[in-house]
């Protein structure tokens, strides 16, 4: 007869094997330097927000939804959408910088715990809170995602104005990225996985990165997240990042947690990061283990001359942020020391700092 002590015990053993396969299958990265202390998992108490740096003000709205009874979803939208309307925030919704014709081109992905669906947007122009827009694909389409024109059709079906999202502060940045331009583009000539110099400056891979991730738990233990981002700057039109794209940019599973990401798209794109932090999760590390797996992962497996420092480390940085069902919180990131993501629990606002494999700047 099977009693609960033999289940655990059948689910730890199971888990055990997993992870020494996955030991066996996944070496370490080939390179970690000077890598920041793991430290013992933060648990706020009860319900908790997180999200990038640029979310203090969002955190703290997501948490007024949470204690007003709001469901999770509702609470993390709620507090990005301060963001995605904000003039001054040059890297998400109205504001962004746009891309190389001068047109903001918006990307956001939404996902909701405890009914395990998706919706997201890419390359959607015109319409200032694209989070709302990824939320009505998962509620009102059979569909996860809407890109581009179909994307802004959808939008206006549903009532949203379409405006222009060009400040002129944004174009006045794009005009001078226009009037300097050299190598500074992200179109590339044939060349080979070992050419290092392309005509392409390392600058450019840490060119004007920046999104925000915001993921939460509500009073009933629910998780969702959302990630919205105006991309990458002067992006060639038509460019997806990670942002949009579930399992990379975001990804929630009600039982584990939740996990987002900021920063160089097309690194996560390849590796798939926040599915590989909540499945790390599952097996039993911490969020901040979990996100300095996905460091190591896109460290081991940038193998291109071109986007390697003079040590073969990456010359950008990817940052990670993520939950777990017991409500703890971590981040990571390829480069750093001292950054900080934004957490929110009963107890106010705060700045958590992010663990990091290499200290410093890339490049
Ligand atoms: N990850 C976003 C993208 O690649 C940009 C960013 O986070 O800075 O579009």
């Amino acid at each position: 007869m099977q009693n609960e002590h033999d289940t655990t015990r059948r689910d730890f053993l199971k888990r055990g094997a997993l992870a020494g396969v996955a030991a066996s299958l996944w070496p370490a990265a080939r390179v970690v330097g000077e890598r920041s202390p793991v430290r013992p998992s933060m648990r706020p108490a009860g319900p908790v927000a997180i999200s990038s740096r640029n979310g203090m003000r969002a955190v703290a709205r997501a948490m007024e939804v949470i204690q007003q009874g709001g469901d999770a979803l509702d609470a993390v939208i709620a507090g990005v959408n301060l963001v995605e309307e904000d003039p001054d925030d040059m890297s998400v919704g109205y504001g962004g910088l746009p891309n190389e014709d001068g047109v903001v081109q918006l990307d956001a992905s939404v996902m909701h715990g405890p009914t395990g669906r998706a919706g997201a947007v890419a390359a959607l122009e015109g319409i200032k809170y694209p989070s709302k827009v990824a939320r009505l694909v998962m509620e009102r389409t059979d569909h996860v995602l809407l890109v581009g024109k179909g994307a802004q059709d959808f939008a206006r079906m549903h009532g949203f104005p379409v405006e222009n999202l060009l400040t002129d502060r944004a174009r006045e940045v794009w005009v001078r990225w226009k009037e300097t331009l050299s190598n500074q583009d992200d179109y590339l000539p044939p060349h080979s996985p070992e050419d290092r110099d392309i005509g392409m400056y390392l600058e450019e891979i840490k060119r004007h990165w920046g999104t925000i991730h915001c993921s939460a738990i509500d009073l009933a233990g629910n998780i969702s997240g959302v990630t919205t981002t105006s991309g990458l700057a002067f992006k060639i039109p038509g460019r997806v990042g990670d942002s949009p794209i579930i399992g990379a940019g975001l990804y929630v599973d009600n039982e584990v947690g939740a996990a987002g990401s900021t920063g160089r798209g097309e690194a996560n794109l390849e590796n798939l990061c926040a599915f590989l932090i909540v499945e790390r999760m599952r097996m039993g590390d911490s969020p901040q283990q979990a996100c300095l797996y996905a460091c190591e992962r896109i460290v081991d497996h940038t193998r291109l001359a071109r986007l390697q420092d003079d040590q073969g480390r990456p010359a950008f940085n990817v940052k990670f942020y993520a939950l777990n069902k017991a409500g703890e919180v971590g981040g990571a990131e390829i480069w750093g020391g001292g950054n900080t993501f934004a957490v929110a629990d009963a107890n106010g606002t705060r700045e958590v700092e992010l663990a990091y494999l290499y200290r410093g700047e890339p490049g």
